[in-house]
């Protein structure tokens, strides 16, 4: 096999109260790329479409996951005598808050451990994909590379050691994501960030992580539910998403488990059961950004329990 080519997928990170530890995956968007293994050593992308992305191997998240993986994978086995061009057709907006970034490092590493024989497992490319991350926002996180590589939900229980958990998703678990097309940068949507939280925000914030976990290994929706809250990061960073509360307040009128902000934003996701009820969700917020007159864009998806895969 020289040639391989894969479906990319956006994610979800954050969760309400699972900031900077949760992340879902999900089933029908994403990217497509295509990974080839060629005789000219080092990595190249080669094209790019639907996004004005840079090709540098340095500058774009792809390559610099892959040649992180490349340097792990000569030190682990042994000196790598080919190389890969990469080709990147972008479905996500960069800066969506779904994971853009996240989908073409996940992307990269997958299809270059595919070529190269599997030598890693998907837990063990994470590592790599965070690198990728590291360039795209300065800070090298695995919430959104994670469920891309893995799928279901997954969990960064801690980054010294890595420790990644993946939990399943109970089946009827559909998500709808709205993207209203501003500009949020993660840098802002960071600075609103304190860098202290209350004993009392905390202690909610653990009980409602705690519940939510229960709640998909239990396959209890109205726990989940119950525990999609965050009392720390929502109040400060919703007021930079234009429509949020009513976005909200719609999804949970219209049968959502919960709502909130998409990664950094500015995307809002809503969790519910089956898929009738996240098209009616996905509906009405189309009509909450349609009065406002700001052009959005939509998903509705069942949780993909496999991650990236090949087409
Ligand atoms: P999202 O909020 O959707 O996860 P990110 O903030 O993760 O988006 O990533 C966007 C940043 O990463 C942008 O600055 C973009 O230029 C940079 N970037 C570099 N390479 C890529 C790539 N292949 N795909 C997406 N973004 C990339």
């Amino acid at each position: 096999m020289t040639e391989i080519k894969l479906f990319c997928p956006a994610t979800i990170a954050n969760l309400s109260c699972g900031f900077d530890v949760l992340g879902l995956c999900l089933d029908n968007a994403g990217d497509e790329m295509i990974v080839r293994k060629v005789t000219q050593k080092g990595i190249r992308i080669t094209k790019i479409t639907g996004a004005d992305l840079p090709l540098e191997t340095e500058k774009n998240v792809s390559g610099v996951a892959a040649v992180a993986m490349l340097e792990a994978y000569e030190r682990d086995f042994e000196p790598i005598t080919v190389g890969f061009e990469i080709e990147i057709y972008k479905h996500i907006k960069a800066g969506s808050g779904i994971g853009s970034s996240a989908a073409s490092s996940a992307g990269a590493v997958f299809g270059i451990n595919e070529l190269l024989g599997r030598p890693y497992s998907r837990k063990d490319l994470v590592q790599f994909a965070m690198q990728g991350e590291k360039l795209a926002s300065g800070n090298a996180h695995a919430d959104n590379v994670a469920p891309a590589l893995l799928g279901g939900f997954t969990l960064v229980r801690s980054y010294s050691p890595l420790d990644i958990i993946r939990i399943d998703s109970p089946e009827e678990l559909f998500a709808t994501v709205v993207h209203p097309q501003i500009e949020l940068k993660t840098s802002d949507a960071r600075s609103v960030l304190k860098q202290t939280v209350s004993l009392k925000s905390a202690i909610m914030q653990w009980g409602n992580v705690g519940g939510l976990i229960a709640g998909l290994y239990t396959k209890d929706y109205d726990l989940i539910g119950r525990s999609l809250h965050d009392e720390i990061v929502e109040p400060l960073r919703s007021v930079l998403i234009p429509g949020f509360d009513l976005i909200k307040q719609t999804a949970l009128e219209n049968g959502a488990l919960g709502s909130g902000i998409s990664g950094s934003g500015p995307s809002i996701f809503a969790l519910s059961r089956g898929k009738e009820t996240a098209d009616k969700i996905a509906k009405a917020m189309s009509e909450v950004y349609e009065n406002m007159n700001l052009p959005y864009e939509i998903h509705v998806s069942k949780i993909n329990p496999d991650g990236v895969r090949i087409l």
